[in-house]
């Protein structure tokens, strides 16, 4: 059979396909669960055969076994780690960038979709309040576009030293910091980090910052990573002390908005991002709190020309690409082919406005602050840090660590909800990260009703 022309059976697995995806839009899906290995392979069987199984059977296969064994981040009590809630039309464009075999690299190969990225990135520069050269493109997640970041500053360093460089390299983080960037930094880049004490919240300030560069010295030291919305209790850093530090030591000035960054768009709580306008380079996972589809990173540069240098391939064969002198996404991140994974959240923000990010967020703050309350006004349970965003970090007082774990298994081997411990100065606690629109008070306080 020949597999790439359009024949009955694909047709009739379009429309399949096509009712498995109104059907998933339509309907709550259910929040489903982790089944074992071998009860998968009970259950599944040998899926890859020399004469294959054929489309029905094998989308019979995804739909009775696999699908229910693989989570929706967006379910509205899905609250773990950092969840996705994608609009409805990011996820149906994410549909049409997939059947469109673009190559999101180049500007030659793709200029339209470049064009759209390139004003979805806009938006995001804008909000920071980077100038007019500003720029970058989506990459895979935060992970990718926090070394994408890191490798264009140290680049800059080596750029701006020369022989002068010093033998071994460092970057200012905190014991805060995204897991993503000490990976980075050390194991990826063979930089040695440089730990700044946080204050009370968990927050890197400007004086804690300068305070560890006295201590330590500043030697090799090329940039400072500062987070906007950490990961485990949602706190900003003091990013305006930071900035101040960044200039006098000539720093490059990092600021990974992963999750939170998001909330440059609400206007609540948009005092916190005092400072972020001097950063060198942002990203924000429009995969998480800017509603978009797995899996998207948004980087931007103040001087995207330091990172096109730090990042650009050499080869005869891209010559082509290289001597046009466009603008080629491949140029500023760690990746050469890549999919337009903006595209889907472009389409969301084009047509439905900025205006209408901002409420979607702003709702978002406001059940969380909520949230905060129910917290408070229980005895039996202790919020352990005031959030900025939208984390609520907090205790079950007298529960161990195997009283979370087995908490967490009850509520989702019951299907209901998806919470997990986490660590808080060395104590077992955990978190709500609220990022969906769906969710709603009631959400979080029949969670809380579990924890009695
Ligand atoms: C989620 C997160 C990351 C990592 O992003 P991925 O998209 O998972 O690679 C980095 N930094 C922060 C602050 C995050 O919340």
């Amino acid at each position: 059979m020949d597999m790439h022309r359009y024949s009955q059976e694909t047709e009739a697995l379009a429309q399949s396909m096509m009712r498995i995806a109104l059907d998933r839009l339509r309907m709550d899906a259910p929040l489903d669960g982790p089944v074992d290995a071998q009860e998968l392979g009970r259950r599944a069987g040998q899926t890859i055969t020399p004469s294959g199984l054929g489309g029905e059977q094998a989308l019979r296969v995804w739909t009775d076994v696999l699908a229910p064994a693989t989570m929706s981040v967006d379910h509205p009590r899905y609250l773990a780690f950092i969840p996705g809630a994608p609009t409805e039309v990011a996820t149906l464009f994410d549909l049409v960038l997939s059947v469109s075999s673009l190559y999101g690299g180049s500007w030659l190969e793709s200029s339209g979709a470049v064009y759209a990225e390139n004003q979805a990135l806009r938006w995001i520069a804008d909000l920071v309040g980077m100038p007019a050269a500003a720029g970058g493109c989506f990459v895979q997640g935060g992970t990718v576009g926090n070394l994408s970041a890191l490798v264009a500053a140290r680049y800059g360093m080596r750029e701006r030293l020369g022989a002068a460089l010093p033998p071994r390299l460092r970057a200012a983080v905190t014991d805060q910091t995204h897991s993503s960037v000490v990976y980075a930094l050390r194991d990826v880049m063979d930089v040695d980090p440089l730990f700044v004490q946080v204050d009370e919240r968990g927050r890197m300030t400007g004086p804690a910052l300068r305070e560890a560069l006295v201590r330590e010295g500043a030697d090799g030291v090329f940039a400072a990573v500062a987070t906007s919305g950490t990961t485990n209790l949602g706190v900003v850093d003091d990013l305006a002390g930071i900035a101040e530090v960044c200039r006098e030591y000539g720093l490059w000035f990092h600021v990974d908005g992963a999750y939170g960054g998001a909330a440059l768009a609400a206007p609540s709580v948009r005092h916190l991002f005092t400072g972020i306008e001097h950063a060198d380079s942002f990203i924000v996972d429009p995969h998480k709190w800017l509603f978009g589809p797995f899996d998207c990173c948004a980087l931007v540069y103040r001087d995207p020309e330091v990172a096109r240098r730090a990042h650009t391939q050499h080869a005869g064969y891209l010559d082509a690409i290289n001597d046009a002198g466009e603008w080629n996404p491949s140029d500023y991140g760690v990746h050469l082919s890549r999919r337009a994974r903006g595209l889907p959240f472009w389409f969301s923000l084009a047509m439905h406005g900025s205006d209408s990010y901002r409420d979607a967020i702003e709702s978002t703050l406001q059940v969380a602050r909520r949230g905060a309350d129910e917290i408070r006004s229980r005895p039996y349970l202790e919020l352990l840090v005031e959030p900025d965003l939208t984390v609520l970090t907090f205790k079950r007082v007298g529960w161990t660590a195997e009283d979370y774990a087995a908490w967490t298994q009850r509520l989702l081997d019951q299907g209901y909800a998806f919470v997990t411990p986490t660590t808080h100065n060395g104590e077992p606690c955990t978190r709500f990260a609220i990022i969906n629109p769906r969710t709603t008070v009631s959400d979080l306080t029949g969670i809380l009703a579990t924890m009695s």
